[in-house]
């Protein structure tokens, strides 16, 4: 077996995305031997400088190691030539994807969580001896490696069937029929999921980049996936793959063992300090306090949601202090970006002042440490007494609508949560 590895070939001028280079790659591989599968492996979204969408490709096959290179090469300079800003990079591993060395899948398991630099990666694949191409700043060998280590260094797996535009019509409006796509969706859910959002009316499968995929089908099974881009109707399809992703895993959340840090994202415990505020732009905010396990050292952690998360802001907003949660988001500018929360345990009352028994009104405080009393009817009462809260959350997880997604995220419609779910679709 040969792995080929292949990043960041995204460019803005030319339209051209990874997975459309690494299509093109499986099908000449697959026309001169047997391709195993391809792999669409989703980097850590909150790592500057990433290319959209952040994604690293792979090609299981069984060409020779040298010809694979040279076909990945051949394929990297038709779609990046011009374009300045890309800074492609491509991995040969001459073994099989569950064979490549530790140091390798190490790559693969930092590249979704944390930063690694092009120099790390270029030093492993050295020791590896897998052979590389690279232009640019090589940044791409990066997204190559970690591409080539990800069979290994992951176990969950979901499906993206991709279909590409004719090259003649890329930049110009995509036409999908709106009223199949949404009956595709309803028709594949739940075992195919964020394919439309039905409460936005947004077919969230149909790109707004540029780039050439006509629309990008996900869920739990290959053929599910194949056969709701099936039955969606529109302008005519090039070509087809399903890939096999990372995507709706969770694959980037780390406990926060070690505190917080900008640049990754973490699945971490703690209590609402501060309510939820509703800021400029719409985004709403809120303060928590992490568990002392939960790397709770260094004061609260302010928690957005951000203004195109649209109705989970409504979840967010119905928060109150001292409620008790699990948050999952990205860290930046020492901000948790949520993507979904579990609430744990929900304050149900609170202290109120008084009312009088006899005419209904507020009692008012009758002097330090005295208690209450009613002006009028002269009733009194020792001290504030507790009210039962009306609460709009029920204990369970909460997430982000499918328009507001992250590739890497789950939706909680994917089950295995320690929870009840509260899906959006
Ligand atoms: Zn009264």
């Amino acid at each position: 077996m040969t792995v080929i590895g292949l990043d960041d070939t995204d460019s803005r001028e030319l339209g051209m995305c990874t997975t459309y280079v690494a299509a093109r790659v499986a099908e000449r591989a697959a026309a001169e031997g047997a391709v195993a599968r391809t792999l669409l492996v989703r980097l850590n979204p909150a790592v500057e400088h990433k290319t959209r969408g952040n994604a690293a490709l792979a090609v299981h096959c069984d060409l020779d190691g040298e010809r694979a290179l040279a076909l990945a090469r051949e394929e990297l300079d038709r779609a990046a030539t011009a374009d300045p800003d890309t800074n492609p990079g491509v991995v040969v591993a001459d073994c099989d994807p569950g064979a490549v060395p530790e140091s390798v899948v190490g790559v693969a398991e930092r590249a979704v969580r944390e930063y690694v630099r092009p120099g790390t990666a270029r030093e492993v694949v050295a020791e590896a001896g897998f052979a590389t191409a690279e232009r640019g700043t090589g940044r791409g060998l990066v997204g190559a490696t970690a591409a080539v280590g990800a069979w290994r260094a992951f176990e969950e797996w979901t499906y993206e069937c991709l279909s590409y535009r004719e090259p003649d019509r890329w930049g110009t409006p995509r036409e999908v029929d709106r009223e199949s796509a949404f009956a595709a969706a309803e028709a594949g859910y739940p075992e195919v999921w964020d394919t439309v959002d039905r409460e936005e009316g947004v077919a969230v499968c149909v790109p707004r980049t540029p780039c050439p995929v006509l629309h990008g089908i996900r869920g739990d099974g290959p053929d599910a996936v194949r056969r709701v881009a099936d039955a969606i109707e529109g302008e005519p399809v090039a070509r087809r793959r399903v890939f096999v992703t990372n995507q709706g895993t969770d694959a980037h959340l780390q406990p926060a063992t070690d505190g917080v840090r900008d640049g990754r994202a973490y699945r971490l415990d703690g209590r609402v300090t501060a309510p939820p505020e509703t800021r400029e732009g719409g985004h709403v905010f809120f303060g928590l306090a992490p568990d002392g396990d939960s790397g709770g050292t260094a004061g609260d952690l302010e928690c957005v949601a951000f203004e195109p998360t649209k109705r989970f802001r409504d979840r967010v907003r119905a928060l109150r202090v001292g409620d008790r949660l699990t948050v999952c988001g990205e860290v930046s500018d020492g901000t948790l970006k949520l993507e979904k929360f579990a609430v744990r345990d929900l304050v149900t009352a609170e202290r109120v002042t008084p009312d009088c028994p006899d005419c209904g009104r507020s009692m008012a405080s009758a002097g330090r440490d005295a208690g209450y009393r009613c002006r009028d009817c002269a009733t009194s009462a020792d001290g504030r007494v507790e009210r039962e809260l009306d609460r709009d959350l029920a204990v369970g997880w909460y997430e982000v609508p499918p328009c507001a997604r992250r590739h890497i995220a789950k939706p909680l419609v994917r089950g295995g949560f320690d929870a009840p779910v509260h899906p959006e679709r």
